[in-house]
């Protein structure tokens, strides 16, 4: 701050309503930054929107020095320090998108206390110049915005962030500050512990986002079921559809619009002019669709988006909490809803064969996968399971998902999971769907008479339920649990010692019923 003040007329609320305009602290705001000025660390983890920024924003302000922020959002930092500067905090940027003059400017404002908050991305920190900076100014304090990004166990591991570590270990006693909106269990420990964070404070708040309604359908026509989404509550309202590749964003972007949708395609493939062009018409005019990739979203505060649907499942509960939190901010009724498939799990297998990581690194992020399936296959109340994800107990059924508003009806699965499951035990457990449900149906196929499956006791035990109804079964056994599949043998599933309750027929298992169910399903159901 301008530095005239002596320092202790200056309240963290007076910061608050004379730069920001806001005339009460939310949760947590207040401790975290008692805590850094005083001195102390703090660890955040809350949800999006939450505002985690003014937590640092506001010490930084009223502390001696300048805030380093590390961020990893570059392509936003112009707009957050222009967004600063206009309520008429000092703040600037250091990142690749400055001119060699611009960066020398940005440094001398820091060097003669110019500047409250300086923006920094992570690639930049052990530079010798940012080494240099550093030396010749006072640090009020150390911001590890999106600090996920440390943990290699998580799901947006950036080596970049490694550097931070480095960096806090030569200023022990600068207060710290980590902030995220997307950490369980484990990826918290490692925060911690990359950050040198385990004597703070730490302020964790629900991820509950009662006013968003969860709804999931499996995957028929995935553009026929949007349509109808749309038709029965979202005409003329902005909203967001998450799609996995880039040529699905660009077709079904089309689509909508020979539909009569505003609808605007955003992707890490188009150039940047257009990109942001989306982006504003986005934030600015009224009922615009964004149809987009992983690519949309981070740092995008708009309030009314009314709807967020995903036309491909995501890979992991963290990415669908974050993209899913985007509807809804301003408390109002919003939806997310979402198609999915098994398909869309075979997908991600493929995607993560591909990457390059190791086998712990691929089990996690299986692990996390199958944590999505189980979401989207479960038949309990959904924000129940979203929170437990995320460590939170909701104590009763929302009344606000799909499955709590009874639109996901069950059936009594338990003889069909023991057949299912005696199924891939008899084949010797290294088949998928596809061939084991040949198998139960009795199908007449060579590959199955050639492992002289057609001899084995559970072959052609299934004929009540359909092929499609079978890959159903395996999927949610798979989704409960109760049944594994292997990397290895290319999917191929085994038992995990949880399905032997099953199997002795000591535990029931409720499976959901696709949403349009086959005459053949009804008759199967009916007691
Ligand atoms: P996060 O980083 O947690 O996603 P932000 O810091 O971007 O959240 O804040 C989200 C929005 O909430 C911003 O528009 C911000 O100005 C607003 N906000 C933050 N704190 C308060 C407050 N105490 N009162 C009202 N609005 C606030
Ligand atoms: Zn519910």
């Amino acid at each position: 701050m301008a530095g005239m003040e002596p320092l202790q007329q200056i309240s963290p609320k007076s910061v608050l309503r004379d730069y920001f305009g806001y005339t009460r602290f939310r949760e947590h705001q207040e401790e975290i930054i008692q805590d850094l000025i005083a001195g102390k660390d703090a660890f955040a983890l809350m949800p999006t929107g939450s505002g985690k920024s003014l937590c640092y924003q506001i010490p930084a302000m009223i502390r001696p020095g300048v805030g380093i922020v590390v961020s990893p959002l570059i392509a936003l930092m112009q707009d957050q320090v222009d967004a600063l500067r206009q309520n008429g905090v000092r703040a600037d940027f250091l990142n690749s998108s400055l001119t060699m003059e611009g960066a020398r400017e940005v440094s001398q404002r820091v060097i003669s206390g110019q500047t409250d908050l300086l923006y920094v991305a992570p690639e930049r920190l052990m530079t010798t110049g940012f080494q240099r900076l550093l030396t010749q100014t006072r640090v009020a304090l150390f911001a590890i915005d999106e600090a996920h990004c440390v943990s290699q166990w998580g799901h947006d591991f950036r080596p970049e962030y490694l550097q931070i570590s480095i960096l806090l270990e030569q200023f022990p006693n600068i207060p710290r500050v980590a902030l995220t909106a997307t950490a369980d269990a484990v990826t918290r420990k490692e925060i911690l512990e990359k950050l040198s964070l385990k004597n703070a404070g730490q302020f964790i708040s629900s991820f509950d986002r009662p006013n968003i309604c969860y709804s999931v359908e499996l995957k028929q026509s995935g553009r026929k079921q949007l349509a109808d989404f749309l038709q029965a509550g979202h005409s003329g309202d902005a909203g967001i559809i998450y799609c996995r590749s880039r040529n699905k964003v660009e077709s079904t972007a089309e689509w909508l619009s020979g539909r009569g949708y505003t609808a605007l395609p955003y992707h890490a493939g188009m150039d940047q002019a257009s990109r942001l062009h989306h982006q504003r018409r986005f934030l600015q005019e009224d009922g615009v669709i964004i149809v987009a990739t992983i690519a949309f979203g981070m740092g995008i505060d708009k309030p009314d988006v009314r709807f967020v649907a995903h036309l491909d499942m995501p890979k992991n509960m963290e990415t669908y909490y974050q993209e899913t939190g985007r509807a809804g901010r301003d408390g109002l009724p919003a939806n997310a809803w979402m198609v999915y498939s098994l398909g869309d799990v075979v997908a991600l297998r493929q995607m993560l064969d591909k990457s390059a990581g190791n086998t712990q690194f691929i089990r996690t992020q299986q692990r996390k996968t199958e944590a999505m399936l189980g979401f989207c296959e479960t038949t309990q109340c959904r924000r129940q399971v979203l929170l437990s994800y995320f460590g939170e107990t909701l104590p009763e059924p929302c009344g606000n998902c799909d499955t709590c508003q009874g639109k996901v009806e069950t059936w009594d699965g338990t003889v069909a999971a023991q057949k299912a499951l005696s199924c891939v035990y008899r084949t010797g457990q290294r088949f998928g769907a596809e061939y084991l449900s040949d198998v139960l149906t009795g199908k007449d196929n060579e590959r199955i008479r050639r492992f002289r499956h057609d001899k084995v006791s559970t072959f052609g035990i299934g004929s009540e339920l359909s092929k499609k109804e079978w890959k159903s079964v395996f999927r949610q056994l798979i989704a409960a649990g109760l049944l594994c599949s292997d990397m290895e043998t290319k999917g191929g599933f085994y038992l995990p010692p949880q399905s032997r309750p099953v199997l002795r027929g000591e535990q029931r298992v409720l499976f959901r019923k696709d949403p349009v169910p086959s005459k053949k399903e009804r008759g199967f159901r009916s007691p």
